[in-house]
């Protein structure tokens, strides 16, 4: 599913807009330390290699941009680059009530 919007709302959160009109806020930091690159993730085991201390507390995104349609890439505050969030991660890491009730999306 593509999102309809994806922005930042102020420095430190970001809303995605989906097509059937669910919205995610996240954190931007929550953002920042779901990277799944092979600097942040270990790709066989999908064991993530930092920690959410490690993540600079005011991370923000600098530059968000569309990869094809199926991911977007953000350019982070800290420097960090090389991660693409592809939707379905986006969609099923999604913070809120409803979709934590359900469980990460398989
Ligand atoms: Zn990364
Ligand atoms: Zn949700």
């Amino acid at each position: 599913m593509q999102p309809v919007d994806v922005r930042p709302v102020g420095e430190t959160e970001m809303l995605i807009l989906w097509p059937d009109g669910h919205r995610s806020l996240y954190a931007q930091r929550y953002l920042r330390f779901q990277c799944h690159c092979a600097q942040c993730i270990e790709e066989w085991t999908g064991r993530q290699l930092i920690s959410l201390d490690q993540v600079d507390s005011d991370v923000h995104a600098l530059n968000i941009s569309p990869v094809g349609n199926y991911a977007v890439k953000f350019q982070w505050s800290d420097g960090h680059s090389t991660g693409i969030y592809s939707y379905e991660l986006l969609r099923g890491i999604c913070p809120c009530k409803e979709c934590a009730a359900k469980g990460p999306a398989s």
